[in-house]
């Protein structure tokens, strides 16, 4: 579905750009200004294109006001109850604001926000979320119906104003009322809209629920900007959310790692070399396979497509390129040479 564009520092979503990744910093602000500035570096590397940050009260807009000049990608204030707040971090220069309207409280306080807003340019996005609707819509029989309710008393409040520059997210914890009401609200608007599933849980049950999520309505066409929200690192966030989309084929820009679970034939630990692998892997901006195999039997047979890959062979380890054998080596020279032969790859 086209959306309308709206611009959140150098990065531009909707209007047909691609779905941008998104986290959240996941720790208190605090002066430590230079170190979380590398952090934010680190994660641009790994693919995050827009960072998130709660702003509980003044010292921590004042924290986050330090970081907007230097950040490689644009910053998100979250505010929640203090409309105040959302008025300095426009004032620090922020490139978009969080809020949920319903926390704000009277009309008024939005109308301020979204003044200062429109003055300096700034988004915002309007996080609806089923766990903490509006007292009246609470018990409405069906929870998508009601949050699509939710965003539209939002949305008329921004249009009665003017103001366009608005991203709307519907988030719930259950997969069927985020999928539904996000296709309900994109049949009806044109706001682009930020994607995810809330508080979906730990690791590897928050990435299936969100996976299944996100892909029914990516597949639709429905969703600019992602998240993947895990009771773990950002990190693995903005990784779960690029493999997504590659998953998706909604980007290719990024490399596409098949590694062989093991068994025991394998004379190569794939999970460590994996491991040790990975940051560089989801940092490579190369629309590039590689194969990470335990053994020769099912090595460059079966990753014969990949533009790179490495087996175990006996005591040593084989370097192979589209199924051909480029290497054979010690095990204490495969992260080496593999990488210097992926750095060789355009
Ligand atoms: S590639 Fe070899 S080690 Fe890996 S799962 Fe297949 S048979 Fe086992």
């Amino acid at each position: 579905m086209k959306t309308k564009s709206v611009k959140i520092g150098h990065v531009i979503i909707g209007g047909g750009f691609p779905v941008a990744v998104q986290t959240m910093w996941k720790k208190p602000l605090s002066k430590n200004t230079d170190e979380i500035l590398s952090e934010i570096k680190r994660l641009k590397n790994m693919g995050c294109d827009i960072l998130r940050f709660s702003v509980p009260d003044s010292t921590s807009s004042e924290y986050l006001g330090k970081l907007i000049p230097d950040s490689v990608i644009p910053l998100v204030a979250d505010i929640h109850f203090d409309y105040k707040l959302a008025l300095e971090c426009i004032g620090f220069g922020i490139q978009k604001v969080r809020i949920n309207p319903g926390n704000i409280g009277a009309l008024w306080k939005v109308e301020e926000i979204v003044r200062a807003a429109s003055d300096k340019n700034v988004p915002i996005r309007v996080g609806v979320n089923g766990g903490s609707l509006p007292r009246d819509l609470q018990n409405y029989g069906n929870r998508a119906d009601a949050m699509v309710l939710a965003a539209e008393r939002e949305l008329n409040v921004f249009e009665k104003l003017g103001f366009k520059d608005v991203v709307f997210s519907l988030k719930s914890s259950d997969i069927e009322s985020t999928v539904s009401a996000n296709s309900t609200f994109s049949e009806k608007y044109q706001y682009p809209l930020h994607l995810g599933v809330t508080e979906a849980g730990p690791l590897i049950p928050g990435i299936v629920k969100s996976t299944i999520a996100l892909t029914k309505l990516l597949a639709q066409g429905i969703g600019d900007t992602i998240r993947v929200s895990l009771s773990d690192e950002p990190v693995n966030e903005v990784i779960a959310g690029n493999e997504i989309l590659k998953a998706s084929g909604l980007k290719n820009d990024g490399v596409s790692i098949i590694s062989c679970p093991r068994c025991g034939r394998a004379s190569f630990d794939t999970h460590k070399f994996v491991k040790k692998l990975e940051p560089l892997l989801y940092s490579l901006k190369k629309n590039i396979s590689i194969a990470i195999m335990g053994c020769i039997v099912n090595g460059p047979g079966e990753a014969r497509d990949a533009d790179l890959g490495i087996t175990g062979s006996g005591d040593n380890v084989v370097i192979f390129r589209k199924g051909k054998i480029i290497h054979r080596i010690k095990a204490s020279e495969a992260v080496k040479i593999f990488t210097e032969e992926l750095e060789k790859i355009d």
